[in-house]
């Protein structure tokens, strides 16, 4: 830890709301969550932000698509992450929204200061925009002289009037920066990539633009209503805003940020950008910018035309919240790509959480029952197994570096060490065998030696799942607080006495996978070796045509309301549909139905879809879910919800 002790202010990226939460963004915020609750429980000032980027070209075209003003759409997707973030207890102390009132006053406040300071000038700019990622590219940056870098789409050539930050003005103050500072930028190696970015030479950056209008405007002092601020000013922003700037300075203190927690798609805004906008702003700069990898499925790129995005949801429902955020900090090294699959997550659920700390705890509860009916004492434990102790205490003390530093699994790696001299401990030392031949002092001893450390460890991983580490605690007859942190870390004391709490195991073993691996479009042969564990079912299940209710479940049935309607060309029967199932966008759903509806019948009504069909082509168009309908003699008739439901809500 550095120069400004007492204080850890510490952020994620404020998420766009071009998009709903995946696992990427549940890494970022679990990553922040972890790093706030530590430095709470280690006694820092700790304030905690994330929110929501909500202005720019991207959205008045997402909203305008969708027939809502953008403001209600960010609404929407805002909520979102917001409902994601408490129901999955995250621990923010702010979350920020770049449409609060607030945030667009402080913004306005930065830009009138760097004119005052002569960085901000007025000028044209011609440049290739990318629609998609807000962002324009020079010449030489385009792949095959017209797509865009970054996403592959094609870019426009823009010119209009805007006005220039003078980024050229600050390479050399920022190279100085990263030289004198060696973890400015997580992982190192991002900086070296940061630093050749900068010595390639920095432009001046177009900072306004007049060509839409859903962003914040210029200060009224400018005279110039056309203009609205760039994105990636505006959002940077934030980082300010959220602690009051330009107004209620009150939280300013927390200035500078201990870290900014980002995806490495956005490292050159947060290292460069940014810490240009800073020093115009004539403030310091942040300890750490962390930029973390990205996540693959199963050893593929997720995306939403392959439907093999993960729902961060879906795995905390299946395989439980904390086990899920050990996994992501455990299994990747910051910085480089993790990929999931659920049978790495079973492995560390099973082997680390079960074997190794699981297990330890009910042989604890076991032995201690039987030796000293559950009262455990950490009187002869120095005594006894000074070396262990030692070994331990040398564990705890390389972790706090490592969790600053963003090398998250090598604490998890570290904290685990304790556990190992635990297990071992009591595979050398036999206590059955000692409390048999006269050595009862030493095989309770033992018994208190295996409750420190697991009381240690809990406190450690504390950040990491802390409704498990306070069961655990709670079974060994403390609370795990600031002074527990104190006490049983940072000056390696020992429990008080106790009754050990039994407790029922807190990581049952997980046998099978529990969510279905859908991969629309796989070929059948790659779809079933996916799945053996279901053709295995299949064949043990009973006769009859007889489905259990997992079978039933494997369908999923959704409401879902038709916001678009249309005739197929050149086809009697089928229908083209806009289904909205409460999803990113509407589902295209091509339906036999026209010879007993018509297009306008059907907006704006509900309906049920299967929504986890395999998407077909008809017509050439793509079909992505089915319509349930009941057919007999007198025609078809759409089976729909009896009372309306909001789209998306599942059936079943
Ligand atoms: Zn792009």
């Amino acid at each position: 830890m550095s120069e400004q002790c007492h204080k850890a202010y510490i952020t994620t990226p404020i998420y766009y709301v071009n998009d709903i939460p995946h696992i990427g963004h549940a890494y970022t915020t679990i990553i922040a969550d972890t790093l706030a609750i530590y430095s709470r429980m280690a006694g820092l000032e700790t304030f905690f932000l994330t929110g929501t980027d909500e202005h720019g070209q991207k959205i008045e075209e997402a909203a305008k698509k969708r027939g809502k003003s953008p403001q209600e759409y960010a609404d929407e997707i805002s909520g979102r992450f917001k409902a994601l973030w408490d129901e999955f207890g995250i621990t923010y102390d702010k979350f920020i929204r770049t449409t609060d009132p607030e945030h667009k006053k402080g913004v306005q406040a930065a830009f009138l200061k760097m004119v005052e300071k002569g960085d901000i000038y007025k000028d044209v700019y011609r440049g290739h925009y990318c629609i998609s990622c807000e962002a324009f590219f020079t010449e030489t940056q385009l792949v095959d002289g017209e797509f865009c870098p970054e996403c592959g789409k094609p870019t426009s050539v823009v010119e209009e009037e805007s006005y220039f930050f003078r980024l050229s003005k600050y390479q050399e103050p920022l190279l100085q920066w990263y030289r004198e500072h060696e973890k400015c930028i997580l992982p190192k190696t991002r900086r070296n990539e940061v630093m050749r970015f900068v010595e390639g030479g920095l432009e001046d950056l177009s900072i306004t633009r007049t060509s839409f209008d859903w962003g914040v405007k210029l200060p009224e002092e400018m005279n110039d209503p056309k203009h609205v601020m760039y994105v990636w000013l505006d959002a940077l922003m934030n980082y300010l805003t959220a602690l009051g700037y330009g107004g209620d300075e009150k939280l300013m203190d927390f200035w500078p940020a201990r870290v900014h927690l980002i995806g490495k798609d956005i490292l050159r805004f947060h290292a460069v950008y940014w810490p240009a906008f800073l020093m115009s702003l004539d403030l310091p700069l942040p300890h750490h910018v962390a930029a973390h990898g990205w996540w693959t499925r199963n050893g593929e790129k997720m995306s939403k035309s392959k439907g093999n995005v993960i729902n961060p949801k879906e795995v905390a429902d299946a395989y439980g919240l904390e086990n899920f955020r050990y996994f992501m900090l455990r299994e990747v090294p910051f910085g480089g790509d993790g990929d999931f699959s659920q049978k790495a997550l079973i492995d560390r659920i099973n082997s680390d959480l079960g074997n190794d700390l699981g297990n330890l705890l009910n042989r604890l509860i076991g032995m201690s029952g039987k030796y000293s009916a559950g009262k455990i004492s950490s009187e002869k434990v120095e005594e006894h197994y000074t070396e262990e102790l030692a070994e331990v205490h040398a564990s705890m003390e390389k972790l706090e570096p490592l969790l600053f530093d963003m090398q998250l699994h090598r604490y998890l790696e570290e904290l685990w060490k304790p556990l190992s001299i635990a297990n071992k401990a009591i595979d050398t030392y036999q206590p059955w065998v000692m409390m048999k031949d006269g050595r009862e002092e030493q095989a309770l001893a033992l018994l208190g030696l295996i409750a420190n450390i697991l009381a240690k460890v809990a406190v450690m991983l504390h950040p990491v799942m802390p409704r498990t580490t306070e069961k655990i605690a709670k079974a060994l007859g403390f609370e795990i607080d600031n002074a527990a942190y104190v006490k049983l870390v940072k000056e390696g004391a020992l429990l008080d006495p106790f009754t050990i709490e039994k407790i029922p195991p807190l990581f049952p073993r997980i046998e099978e996978v529990r969510m279905q691996e859908f991969t629309p479009g796989a070929p059948e042969a790659e779809a079933t070796e996916n799945k053996p564990e279901k053709k295995k079912e299949k064949a043990s299940e009973p006769v009859e045509g007889l489905i259990t209710i997992d079978q039933f479940f494997e369908t999923q049935l959704k409401v879902g309301t038709i916001v678009e309607a249309e005739e197929v060309p050149k086809s009697k029967k089928l229908l083209l549909l806009q289904v909205d199932l409460g999803e990113e966008k509407p589902r295209q759903i091509i339906a036999g139905i026209k010879e007993w509806y018509g297009p306008t019948d059907l907006v704006d009504t509900q309906v049920c879809v299967v929504a986890n069909l395999k998407p077909a082509k008809l017509m050439g168009m793509l079909s992505e879910g089915m319509i349930l309908a009941a057919k007999d003699e007198d025609g078809l008739a759409l089976i729909r919800p009896e009372k309306p439901k909001k789209a998306g809500t599942p059936i079943g």
